[in-house]
């Protein structure tokens, strides 16, 4: 039961394995978070927009692990409406909390850059209050680009904890995770598996797979883990959600690292969802 962490900017530390339930509906969700939690889990993603922080929270109580000890990460659901101002932000996130029947999170994230409706700087305003209040341990972003990350810099001196993005050997994000890597803002990692689709039956990966008599979903998962990323992989079957947990006890060489990283400049390299310049 040993997941290790990473320490976040503000000396916060974050598990490097967490379990997501994007698209697990409100009524299962508890009973998904609690087998994750079951299984060893101790960090849980779940966001305003998932519509099932009621079932998450129900998920954490039932599986009578102590808060202190999972790492609860919720997200600002800021598509809902055109424009934020500073109040509504703070009113969306006392909703969170009580959905998830918490009196803090660990991590709360603005979830979509929204570029076109210039907010973000706003919404970053509240964020920093609700830091500062100690009702979230950590403020992040996420799906954020360079240039939003830039413009974040010269208006505010509080550095995101984590940007949350699209990365998987498909889509590897070399530069903003050098780029991460600078400003001391942590990467993590959304659809790991690439949602579980043509990445984890590409020959490639079954290769490396066979060498070390593992599965794909645990060999990408460990590619995420040796480059320094957070991943967070979503599963409803509790087998699989405990084969992606165990993924602690054997290592990539780096020939294999190579073989992962290289599908990211390959024919079927690209995103799987949404492109977070045009997203709104
Ligand atoms: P994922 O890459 O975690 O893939 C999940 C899918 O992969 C599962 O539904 C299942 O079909 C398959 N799978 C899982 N484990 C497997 C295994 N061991 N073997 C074979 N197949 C397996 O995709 P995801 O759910 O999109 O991403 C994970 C989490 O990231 C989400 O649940 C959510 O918490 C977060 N997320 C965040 C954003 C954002 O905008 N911030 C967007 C998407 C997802």
């Amino acid at each position: 039961n040993d997941i290790p962490a990473i320490t976040l900017n503000n000396g916060v530390p974050m598990p490097r394995l967490g379990y997501g339930v994007w698209q697990v509906p409100d009524d299962e969700a508890e009973r998904a978070v609690r087998t994750a939690l079951e299984a060893g889990y101790r960090s849980i993603d779940t966001a305003a927009a998932y519509d099932n922080e009621t079932g998450t929270g129900k998920g954490l109580a039932a599986a009578g692990v102590p808060r202190e000890e999972v790492f609860v990460t919720t997200k600002l659901w800021n598509g809902r409406q055109r424009t934020w101002r500073r109040a509504e932000v703070l009113e969306a996130f006392g909703r969170s909390l009580d959905r998830l029947g918490l009196d803090h999170v660990d991590l709360y994230l603005i979830h979509w850059p929204r570029p076109m409706r210039d907010d973000f700087l706003h919404i970053w305003e509240a964020f920093e209050e609700i830091a500062a209040s100690g009702r979230a341990r950590a403020v992040g972003v996420s799906n954020f680009r360079p240039e939003d990350l830039a413009r974040l810099g010269e208006r505010s001196a509080l550095v995101p904890a984590v940007n949350q993005v699209e990365l998987h050997p498909l889509f590897p994000q070399a530069e903003l995770r050098d780029l991460h890597g600078r400003l001391g803002i942590a990467t993590e990692a959304w659809s790991p598996l690439g949602q579980g689709g043509e990445l984890l039956r590409l020959p490639e990966v079954a290769d490396v797979a066979g060498r070390y008599g593992r599965s794909p979903a645990q060999v990408v998962l460990r590619w995420h883990l040796q480059l320094g990323n957070v991943a967070i992989p979503k599963s409803v079957t509790p087998s699989r959600i405990r084969e992606n947990l165990d993924v602690f006890g054997f290592e990539l060489d780096a020939a294999d690292m190579a073989r992962l990283e290289a599908l990211g400049s390959g024919p079927r390299a690209g995103r799987i969802g949404p492109d977070p310049a045009v997203f709104d």
